[in-house]
């Protein structure tokens, strides 16, 4: 239902924690965080963003990249396995996504064949399986394994993925789940809509269906489901806080 992701400079989590109250006013079920620092630590919860925030109070959240996400679950009871972000079988990436894949279950029993095992009800963590599977059997990039998994995948989505073997990187894409890049300086942001971004930053791009973004070492890069790079329309936001 809710996305918020940061890369730069400032500690992730409590940016994304706050954007992910922003954001409590679309309604949710549960609410989780995915940090990349070294490790790829998942913490969620069922309930609302307090309670998330109560879990993480004793953990490690050191993180200058991170993203977080508030369900309204539509496959899956609401509980915390079925909260996202969701990992790979390989736990070595991550991805937290809006929206709902129509053939999961086809996809689902092809990957258990593949030797993918999962531990949720939702259709999410199979988009996040087909992900790793296309990237280990084309030795590609996790961009590429995005754009090409996109191919395979029926439905509406906005996603974000992070990968452990990418420290640096933060992928998002979307069709018919809105998506919204917030440009800082050295900083990025994503989120479903504008409001948990403003406080940082007026400048915005808004992803289109079918793009592909790509963050990384401090550039932003969107492309169309064919690989053609896109040029960014950045709109200036006179927002009230
Ligand atoms: N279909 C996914 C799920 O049930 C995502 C739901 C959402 O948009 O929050 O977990």
């Amino acid at each position: 239902c809710g996305i918020v992701a940061y890369i730069g400079y400032r500690e992730a989590c409590p940016i994304i924690i706050k954007g992910l109250r922003r954001l409590e006013y679309r309604g949710y079920d549960s609410a989780g965080v995915a940090l990349l620092n070294g490790a790829l630590n998942v913490y969620k919860k069922k309930g609302k963003v307090q309670e998330l925030e109560n879990f993480i109070a004793e953990k490690d959240t050191h993180a200058h990249i991170g993203m977080g996400h508030t369900r309204w679950a539509t496959h899956g009871e609401p509980n915390d396995s079925n909260a996202h972000p969701h990992y790979s079988t390989s736990e070595r990436i991550a991805i937290i996504h809006n929206g709902i894949i129509e053939n999961y279950a086809a996809l689902k029993t092809h990957l258990q064949k593949q030797g993918h095992v999962f531990h949720s009800d939702t259709d999410t963590e199979v988009f996040v399986n087909l992900i790793e599977e296309i990237q280990k059997q084309n030795s590609c990039s996790l961009e590429e394994a995005v754009r090409l998994a996109l191919h395979e995948v029926v439905g509406a989505y906005a996603i974000v993925v992070l990968s452990k073997d990418d420290p640096n990187q933060l992928i998002a894409a979307r069709k018919g789940s809105p998506l919204v890049i917030g440009i800082g300086k050295d900083e990025f942001f994503l989120a479903s809509d504008a409001t948990p971004i403003i406080e940082y930053t007026n400048e915005v791009v808004y992803v289109n269906d079918y793009e592909i973004v790509v963050i990384r070492d401090g550039k932003l890069d969107i492309r169309s489901k064919e690989d053609v790079q896109q040029t960014p329309y950045i709109q200036k936001l006179e927002l009230e806080l």
